[in-house]
């Protein structure tokens, strides 16, 4: 193994015991907990280090570079998920693009990606997102707004609303956010009714406080860091996709 391929899976190692930990102090199967390795910014190779290291669920958040990087790697048995803000323009390629959009923050983008699955002619697997802490920074549906929300999005045709999303405050110390994690659950126990989903997923969790985010019900976490290490700052020039 190239010492990269090697720093990937060591890391990938240490983050799945983290989940398993987490699980056990919860009194969770670790079956339950879906880890999306979040790859924005890394080149190829680092993302086919992380499939080959057993990795299945990649998670990107600009719509053109993961188009490419799909292509380029065209990883089987791999579903990528779209985490990053969806602007409504680009609804087409992402509704074609990803298994799993975990961003949907208004009803405009959750209409044009309901006409995308039409065109395609199959289902669309959405999550909704909710910005719990109001920080105006950060998109996503209020906790005010989400049930009239989530009750006109489920109508749409084509469209699967899967579960919630939330991106918690940066924070020195993660049992901070705890109750944020503990809010998008009890909001989405009221609105999975709305939504009949079958397997309901709370998307919640990041490097900084994803074993907060597990102890209190995520079924999915987003780690990037902590699998591929620091990313490139946007001022430094860098080979990788941007
Ligand atoms: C970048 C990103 C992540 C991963 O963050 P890390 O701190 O690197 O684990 C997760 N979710 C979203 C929405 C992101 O943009």
């Amino acid at each position: 193994m190239s010492p990269a391929v090697e720093q990937i899976a060591q890391a990938l190692d240490g983050v799945r015991a983290r989940v398993e930990r987490a699980c056990a102090s919860a009194g969770r199967d670790p079956a339950e907990v879906t880890l999306v390795a979040v790859s924005k910014t890394m080149a190829p190779e680092r993302v086919r280090a992380a499939y080959d290291a057993g990795v299945r669920h990649f998670g990107e958040n600009r719509v053109q570079e993961a188009v490419g990087k799909i292509a380029e790697l065209a990883l089987p048995d791999a579903t990528w998920h779209l985490v990053g803000h969806l602007q409504t323009n680009k609804a087409r390629p992402a509704a074609r693009a990803f298994g799993l959009i975990h961003s949907v923050d208004s009803r405009r983008l959750a209409e044009a990606l309901s006409q995308e699955a039409i065109k395609l002619e199959r289902d669309l697997d959405v999550l909704l997102e909710v910005n719990l802490a109001g920080e105006v920074s950060k998109f996503g549906f209020s906790a005010e707004d989400l049930v009239a929300e989530a009750t006109a999005i489920a109508g749409l045709p084509r469209l699967r609303v899967r579960g919630l999303m939330t991106v918690a405050p940066l924070v020195a110390d993660p049992e901070e956010v705890r109750p944020v994690f503990r809010d998008l659950r009890r909001l989405g126990e009221r609105i999975r009714d709305l939504t009949a989903a079958r397997d309901w997923q709370l998307s919640m969790g990041m490097t900084n406080d994803f074993e907060v985010a597990i102890q209190e019900g995520a079924t999915i976490v987003r780690v990037g860091r902590a699998i591929f290490g620091e990313r490139w700052s946007p001022a430094v020039p860098t080979t990788a996709y941007r």
